[in-house]
């Protein structure tokens, strides 16, 4: 009887199940979409319950569509957006309070006073993040300050807090399991990397009582029976939780120190695999990857806020593109940029300007700048903006690149691509893959059930589809990119308010 894995990966727009077979090939999959509910400006939430809906309708529908029976499911897998914070009340089951999303900024004013109070340093030496709203240990303090009677209710030992892997693993074991990864709670702003437990001080700093926090157990490992249709009266465990970007990392078969992965979707999330060490960074955040084996493994993380998104604002505001996979051969009409740049500063900048307020700028317009120049200028801004988080990287961990390992929607586009690959003096690879994350978390869950014996026998099933070789010459793409760096500080210039 040939066995598979079931993956979950919950994300911010959707909830996906996708079976695979031992070749890491896609038998099936099914996805639906979830609202996401704003509800003051720059508060992003969801309803938790419709998350858990969505997923449990994902299962039923995969299971039924497929002549998979039950049984022939190797294990279950759960990979999510990070972050993003639940709080319910263990008697009743039930949120108390919508699913406050990474994105959301409702607890600024808590982060701020921490950061009026000092505790930069000792945040970031604990936990390898940055304060700020981003992380779950703001929301979670903000949830108890806001809704009535929650912290009354929290010091009882009425409440569970979860991240959106411990709600649906809470679901999916029929309320038995209060559980997180390593990678997950490392994630939460309150989980100390170097010690690998929730932290005791950070904890009392926050008034958060520890019996709200899941036990914390391997990436890899059997944490439980999956009590839910179809699988009630069976022994289907979920194997594997990690977060998305670390499911993603794994999914690429970064497993060596220094190989780096960029997912180039709305924005770009960059992780360095910096193996048993923390690299401490003011600039770029470190985390646990995964926890496999009875160790750790440690990421360097930076991102781009605007990639993907500056492609749509061409065709939805600017309206010179009609469709994103036009751009590539738009691009292409141009021997050279012309000095033409944008700086997609729409939301500001991340790594390395942490730069809130200055915004986008166009620079080098000339009387025969026309449309395939601006598009040009926009798709060279993502591989701008990736060089400048993966030479911080470098600089920071003494790494050398070998290789980049792309993944996301933006990725099809071939100009990109090439660019990024002269840009870095590097090789570009493309996985055959479309479906990095839920794989990645599927081999996460078939090592814990030895439905893969360890990562060499992995390493036999994850092929590239696509490789991009330097084409251009260093010289000429340190030119290019000494425009990137001067345009980016002429932007930085223009503040207003
Ligand atoms: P997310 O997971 O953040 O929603 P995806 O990985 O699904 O993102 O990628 C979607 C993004 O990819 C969109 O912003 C879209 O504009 C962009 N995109 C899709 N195809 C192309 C292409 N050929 N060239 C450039 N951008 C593209």
């Amino acid at each position: 009887m040939e066995k598979y894995i079931l993956s979950i990966d919950q994300g911010t727009t959707s909830s996906r199940a996708i079976i695979f077979n031992k070749q890491s090939q896609i038998i099936s999959q099914q996805q639906y979409e979830i609202k996401q509910i704003f509800p003051h400006d720059g508060w992003v939430e969801m309803d938790a319950n419709e998350i858990w809906r969505s997923v449990s309708s994902c299962i039923t529908a995969i299971m039924l569509k497929t002549d998979i029976d039950a049984q022939q499911i190797a294990g279950i897998s759960i990979t999510n957006q990070r972050e993003t914070t639940i709080v319910w009340d263990k008697r009743t089951h039930l949120p108390i309070y919508n699913a406050i999303i990474w994105q959301s900024r409702q607890s600024r004013d808590i982060c701020n006073e921490l950061k009026d109070k000092g505790y930069d340093a000792l945040f970031n030496y604990k936990t390898g993040l940055k304060i700020d709203p981003y992380f779950s240990a703001t929301k979670l303090r903000w949830i108890l300050d806001n809704v009535k009677g929650a912290q009354d209710l929290a010091d009882d030992g009425h409440l569970m807090f979860g991240t959106v892997d411990t709600w649906l693993a809470y679901k999916l074991s029929n309320h038995k399991l209060h559980v997180t990864d390593y990678s997950n709670a490392s994630r939460t702003m309150m989980f100390n990397i170097r010690d690998l437990k929730w932290d005791d001080e950070i904890l009392s700093i926050l008034n958060i009582p520890y019996s709200l926090l899941p036990d914390v157990y391997p990436s890899s490992y059997v944490y439980g029976k999956c009590s839910v249709y179809p699988f009630s009266n069976l022994n289907v465990n979920i194997c594997s939780i990690a977060g998305d970007q670390s499911a993603a990392l794994f999914g690429q078969g970064c497993y060596e120190v220094g190989s780096v992965k960029n997912t180039y979707g709305t924005g770009c999330f960059l992780l360095m695999n910096t193996g048993n060490k923390i690299i401490e960074s003011d600039n770029l955040l470190s985390s646990v990857a995964w926890y496999i084996d009875g160790k750790p493994t440690y990421a360097l993380e930076g991102s781009v806020f605007s990639a993907g998104s500056s492609i749509k604002w061409l065709i939805d505001e600017v309206k010179i593109l009609s469709e994103a996979s036009l751009s590539s051969e738009m691009a292409k009409k141009l021997d050279d940029n012309e000095n033409v740049y944008l700086v997609p500063a729409f939301v500001g900048l991340g790594a390395p300007y942490w730069d809130d307020m200055c915004r986008g700028s166009m620079f080098g317009l000339t009387r025969s700048t026309n449309d395939n120049h601006i598009v040009r200028a926009t798709l060279e801004s993502i591989a701008y903006q990736s060089r400048d988080v993966i030479d911080l990287m470098l600089k920071e961990s003494n790494l050398v690149l070998n290789s980049l390992k792309v993944d996301g929607g933006v990725t099809k586009n071939d100009f990109l691509m090439q660019f990024q690959s002269d840009l870095l003096q590097t090789e570009v690879a493309v996985p055959k893959s479309s479906e990095i994350t839920a794989l990645g978390s599927c081999y996460l869950a078939g090592l814990a059930v030895n439905y893969w014996n360890d990562i060499e026998d992995i390493k036999q099933t994850i092929a590239s589809s696509k490789t991009f070789n330097p084409q251009n010459t260093e010289a000429m793409m340190d030119y290019y990119y000494d425009g990137w760096l001067l345009a980016v500080d002429c932007c930085r210039k223009f503040k207003r308010n």
